[in-house]
């Protein structure tokens, strides 16, 4: 069996990972070892009633005596780690949730619902690096994915509602901090004047006294139309994803379709939501894209575009913990017969991160 080092399995996504691992009898096909930058020599994870002692994930020659390596630790572990292993020539696959290598030359982005034949490509053509996407970006093609398929998009404006946990799990505990803090004072002032009770809550979110390290400032009953570093021309980080990956992931970075939009961090716990404008490059009738969506996969969910089904299903509240994408509020803009509107929730830890390492790593063994 081949042997699989998996680093940052405490963390957000490393965590969803080893859930889904498990219920998809992933560790029956592998011999697995665990790593930790913090923890080595610790007790790790319990997997089928065995626990693992942890293993040094800075050591590198028990790194290279991996077949397969598994990381959710994050970028700055892989641009420190990565190119250590290459200097002892290891020579195995590095299947990663980072953004460090995504955008390398000797790296593909995997989303294979989208791409699994420019996967198959590059293992044949003995491409050893496999990064999972931005969570925005392969939860948008995992909704309307077969638009671009099909060839439709002319470019396209994203604006995305992004849950706390995109963060990591230190950024959901603030989130839920702030919220247990804001409670507290709110309860004994509930059946008092409205004023009151805006003018005290207002007043706390505008202290220093919310626990806001990872955020900057309170995210609970706030939002934060920033995320990541800046880039250039007053983009984020994260906006520029939308572009370089959407095309990258598509394999048309030499002919790219334009993308953008404002990603907006709201207090959402876990999933990201995204509301679309898409311009289409020729007039195709509604009920043909709704078709097209509803049949792209079976994790796409075509939510009618009636009040009860959108309050129900396209939101956080449906999908979170589900591999299901929902999309809706389908219609044409006033704009003109190519112009549709369309809103997508998703799971940003399952299909926007663990799910496409865990089918990567199945597709190599
Ligand atoms: P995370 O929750 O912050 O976990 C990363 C590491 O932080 C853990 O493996 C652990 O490493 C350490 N850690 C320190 N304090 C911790 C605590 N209280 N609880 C758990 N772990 C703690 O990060 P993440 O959200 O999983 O993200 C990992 C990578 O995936 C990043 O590169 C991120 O950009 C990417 N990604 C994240 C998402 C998302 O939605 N969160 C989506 C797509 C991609 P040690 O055990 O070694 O100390």
């Amino acid at each position: 069996m081949k042997k699989v080092g998996i680093i940052g399995w405490r963390g957000m996504v490393g965590s969803v990972l080893l859930e889904r691992m498990e219920s998809e009898g992933d560790f029956a096909k592998i011999d697995p070892y665990f790593f930790s930058t913090s923890q080595a020599g610790q007790v790790g994870p319990l997997i089928y009633n065995a626990t693992h002692t942890l293993k040094d994930a800075n050591n590198i020659s028990e790194l290279a005596d991996m077949d397969i390596i598994i990381s959710c630790q994050g970028g700055d572990y892989t641009k420190q780690v990565r190119p250590e292993l290459e200097k002892v020539n290891w020579r195995g696959f590095w299947i990663d949730a980072a953004s460090a290598k995504r955008m390398d030359d000797d790296s593909l982005i995997i989303l294979d619902p989208v791409n699994r034949d420019i996967i198959d490509k590059a293992l044949n053509d003995g491409i050893k690096n496999f990064v999972g996407g931005n969570c925005t970006v392969s939860l948008m093609l995992m909704g309307i994915g077969s638009l671009f398929q099909e060839g439709l998009v002319e470019w396209m404006s994203t604006m995305s509602y992004q849950a706390a946990s995109g963060g990591g799990a230190r950024h959901m505990k603030e989130l839920l901090t702030q919220m247990e803090v804001i409670g507290n004072m709110a309860k004994p002032l509930m059946d008092g004047p409205i004023l009151q009770l805006d003018q005290n809550i207002s007043n706390l979110l505008k202290s220093n006294e919310l626990e806001s390290d990872c955020f900057g400032v309170p995210l609970a009953l706030n939002l934060i139309p920033w995320i990541d570093s800046g880039v250039e021309d007053g983009q984020t980080r994260e906006e520029w994803k939308a572009f370089s990956e959407t095309n990258k992931i598509l394999g048309r970075s030499k002919n790219p379709i334009p993308i953008d939009g404002t990603c907006v961090r709201v207090g959402a716990l876990r999933s990201h939501s995204q509301a679309l404008t898409v311009k289409l490059n020729k007039s195709v009738d509604l009920k043909t894209i709704e078709d097209m969506i509803r049949n792209f996969s079976e994790y796409t969910e075509f939510v009618e575009n009636t009040p009860e089904a959108t309050r129900e299903k396209l939101n956080p509240r449906y999908v979170s913990g589900t591999l299901k994408t929902t999309v809706g509020r389908v219609r044409k803009m006033h704009m003109g017969d190519e112009y549709l509107n369309i809103f997508t929730s998703g799971d940003q830890l399952l299909w926007g991160a663990a799910e496409p390492l865990r089918r990567m790593l199945n597709i190599v063994l």
